[in-house]
Formats: C-alpha cells, sequence, structure tokens
C-alpha cells in the first residue's frame, strides 16, 4: 500500500547521503508522493533530486532566510500545484558546555533548528489551508527531554524543546484548518551530523546499552515520519514520538 500517493511534500536539509532528511525523501517517493527537497548546497541537492529523479525536484534553501523560503514554496507550487506534507528536518548543533556558549552560537543554532521551522511552516501553511489540510512533521531530538544527548549543547537543547512548543502550538490553532503538527524526537542515529566529530564506531558502542541493543538508522526516523505524514495518523496531532531505541522512556 502506498501511503502518500500523490501528496506533495517538502523535507528540508535532505541532501546529505546518509542523512535523515534523504531517507524520509526517498521513503515517502516510494510512497507515491512527489518530493521536495531543499537544502544549503546546490550540487548535493541536485544530486539527491537526481537520485529520486523525476518528477522529484531539488531546491537550494537556506531555512534562516524567511525570503528563501517563501520562494522555495512557490517553486513546488508551480511544478506541483500545492504542497500537503512539510517535514521540518533541517539542523545543526555544537557541542558547548553552557558556559561556552556565545551569542553568535545561539543565534546560529537557534536560527536554524527552530527559527527555520517558523519559517518553513509559515510559508507553507496557506497552501495547506488551500488544500483542505495537510501534515506538519518537526524533527526534535531526544536532548529536548533530556536535557542533552551525544551531540548538542544546551542551545541545541533550548532550541529542540522549541521546536515541540512551535508543534502543540501549532497544532492547536490548524487543527480546524485539517492541518497536523507533530513531532519526532530522534535518539542517536547513524548519520554525519556531528561532522566528524563522533566515530560511527562510538555510536555503535554507546548503543550497546540502549534496550534495542542497536544505533538507529535514518529509515527508523523515515518510518516515523511516514506515518505522521500520511492518513495512518489522521487523528494524531500535537505530540511527539520518540525513535530512540528505548534509550529515553518517559515516565
Ligand atoms: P545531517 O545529515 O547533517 O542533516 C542536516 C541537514 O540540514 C544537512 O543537509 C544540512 O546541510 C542541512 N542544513 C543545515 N543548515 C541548514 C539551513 N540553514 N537551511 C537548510 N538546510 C540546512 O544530519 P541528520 O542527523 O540527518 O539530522 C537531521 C535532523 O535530525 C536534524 O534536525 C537533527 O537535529 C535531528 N537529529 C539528529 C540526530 C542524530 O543522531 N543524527 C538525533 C536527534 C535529532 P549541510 O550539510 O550543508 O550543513
Amino acid at each position: 500500500m502506498k501511503l502518500l500517493q500523490d501528496k506533495v511534500a517538502i523535507v528540508t536539509g535532505a541532501a546529505r547521503k546518509r542523512g535523515i532528511g534523504l531517507a524520509t525523501a526517498r521513503l515517502f517517493a516510494e510512497h507515491g508522493a512527489r518530493v521536495a527537497i531543499l537544502d544549503l548546497d546546490p550540487e548535493e541537492t541536485r544530486q539527491a533530486a537526481a537520485e529520486l529523479g523525476d518528477p522529484h525536484m531539488g531546491l537550494v534553501c537556506d531555512v534562516t532566510r524567511r525570503e528563501e523560503c517563501d520562494a522555495a514554496i512557490q517553486a513546488v507550487v508551480r511544478r506541483h500545484g500545492g504542497v500537503d506534507v512539510l517535514v521540518n528536518n533541517a539542523g545543526i548543533t555544537q557541542k558547548r558546555g553552557i558556559m561556552e556558549v556565545t551569542d553568535e552560537d545561539y543565534a546560529r543554532v537557534l536560527d536554524t533548528n527552530l527559527r527555520g521551522v517558523l519559517h518553513m511552516s509559515q510559508a507553507v501553511i496557506p497552501q495547506l489551508k488551500s488544500r483542505g489540510g495537510g501534515s506538519i512533521v518537526c524533527i526534535s531530538s531526544l536532548s529536548a527531554l533530556q536535557g542533552g544527548g551525544v551531540f548538542g549543547g544546551s542551545h541545541y537543547c533550548a532550541a529542540k524543546a522549541g521546536i515541540l512548543g512551535l508543534v502543540r502550538a501549532m497544532a492547536l490553532e490548524l487543527g480546524p484548518d485539517n492541518i497536523r503538527a507533530n513531532g519526532v524526537a530522534p535518539g542517536l542515529i547513524l548519520t554525519d551530523f556531528s561532522r566528524g566529530g563522533t566515530s560511527d564506531e562510538y555510536k555503535h558502542e554507546k548503543a550497546r546499552s540502549f534496550p534495542l541493543r542497536r544505533v538507529g538508522q535514518p529509515g527508523d526516523i523515515a518510518g516515523a515520519c511516514l506515518y505522521l505524514a500520511s492518513e495512518l495518523a489522521a487523528y494524531v496531532t500535537g505530540v511527539t514520538l520518540d525513535v530512540n531505541g528505548g534509550a529515553y522512556i518517559r515516565p
């Protein structure tokens, strides 16, 4: 069964080969969606879209820039006639102690992880309304729940926790328009997110203590996004889905 047949989906930060975003874009495409990959690097974005092939598209878009978000959505609407699903996945991290976070660090991390979600959601919401509804999925983090993880500093935890507040507010306000908003909180996932700061071996070793005894794969998060984007989750809004192999189990 194809869960997103003929839907138009946008995934931000989706060009990295080993990233959660591209895994999500691939899975959405397999399920019949027409996908727009948004990311920073033009060549990487072109290659990622080329991998998916026609009718999927790649657009350069820095989510910290409102005008680029608006322009990207307009380009998708021109090509596909509307938008049904947005996955706010773009993110960066910095490993810092609380006393090391500078104003520049704070602005960079909050702007990308949190302001970017606001920009993209604001750009997409009118489109979802005009289609009679849709789904917004926002990638938060286990760091938001437990105050830290393997990669993130305190500003990253704050940004990822802020996303969950934004998700709940959007769920409340947009529910009457049949727009659902949900979060996904990944645990330790095998990507290049730390940009070499943490080896794959370390992640595998660390994950041995998790209840499911393995590190997460990008596809594990893609599966959660697919569920929340699809009609299987038609009555689900305002939640955060923990996808962490049991590394953190809420009371
Ligand atoms: P990733 O491969 O680094 O993916 C993040 C993507 O976002 C990259 O392609 C990056 O582009 C892009 N990006 C950064 N700033 C952007 C901006 N201003 N506008 C548009 N795109 C931007 O890492 P990932 O692990 O797949 O992370 C995806 C999401 O999962 C992030 O939100 C992250 O916080 C979250 N997450 C990851 C983990 C984990 O263990 N990996 C755990 C919890 C949460 P560049 O490559 O050009 O920088």
